[in-house]
């Protein structure tokens, strides 16, 4: 655990405060708002244990497995679920199906992640790589992927018009809502993953190529950072501080996060 450098006021959520997060804290009325306009029933997924490996004794077989949420009544369903499994992540399936649940669609996303930046202290990914430092950031790549997040949505402008932003606990992810965008192909998602990277952005080609389909469930628990992942708005991007910043600050770590020197 200690072999992670994360930002002051940021470390793993226990298993008791997972579970406290999604009985009380979780809201079910704005994840319903995220998807308001969904088409179809939207699959959720959790991973109780992969990167922190804390996860219920119970659960040891499968603390690294993705597991599939499809099977709910409603999201109060989903919570329920979600709370039983105390996970350190909870995504969602960006794939829309139809009835049949054949694959129709997928919402394009981009992703940015702080170990992807340059460094001016801590060197490539590569260098982090070296040292076992994989998923580690600082405070500086933080700021660093925010400008970039900011930067790459003015680029996405000229292409897209209904987009959301959303810090994922690390770095940003930008979500892309309009209609043409999710019926591009394959090739079509790699070519403007490729094109995003040619101009310098960090970005994770996997997920905007759409072999990754999960993204981070807004307002979820990042349980490695003890975060929630918070949707934002362009305006509100420059000013955010998600050291500091209450909305993203769940409320065990309240009193820790913002009195710690
Ligand atoms: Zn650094």
């Amino acid at each position: 655990m200690a072999r992670y450098r994360l930002p002051r006021g940021m470390r793993y959520a226990t298993l008791e405060e997972r579970k406290k997060f999604y009985s009380e804290e979780f809201s079910v009325k704005k994840v319903g708002e995220w998807f308001h306009n969904a088409t179809g029933k939207v699959r959720f997924a959790v991973i109780i244990g992969r990167h922190t490996r804390i996860y219920p004794r119970k659960y040891h077989e499968d603390a690294e497995t993705t597991i599939i949420i499809d099977e709910y009544e409603d999201l109060n369903d989903v919570r329920g679920q979600i709370v039983e499994f105390e996970p350190e992540a909870a995504y969602y399936d960006r794939n829309v199906y139809d009835d049949s649940a054949r694959k129709i669609g997928q919402e394009l996303a981009f992703d940015l992640d702080p170990e992807n930046v340059n460094c001016p202290v801590h060197g490539s990914l590569a260098d982090k790589m070296k040292r076992g430092q994989g998923l580690s950031f600082c405070k500086l790549e933080l700021e660093m992927v925010k400008e970039e997040a900011l930067r790459l949505y003015e680029f996405l402008e000229n292409h897209f018009s209904r987009m959301r932003i959303a810090y994922s606990g690390r770095g940003f992810h930008i979500h892309v809502f309009d209609k043409e965008a999710y019926l591009f192909d394959y090739k079509k998602r790699l070519e403007i993953a490729r094109t995003a990277k040619k101009k310098g952005f960090a970005i994770d080609e996997w997920v905007t190529a759409g072999e990754m389909r999960l993204i981070r469930l807004p307002y979820s628990l990042n349980g490695l950072v003890s975060r929630t992942v918070l949707p934002l708005e362009k305006t509100e991007l420059e000013k955010f501080d998600p050291i500091h910043d209450k909305r993203c600050i769940p409320n065990f770590l309240d009193r820790q996060a913002t009195t710690s020197s």
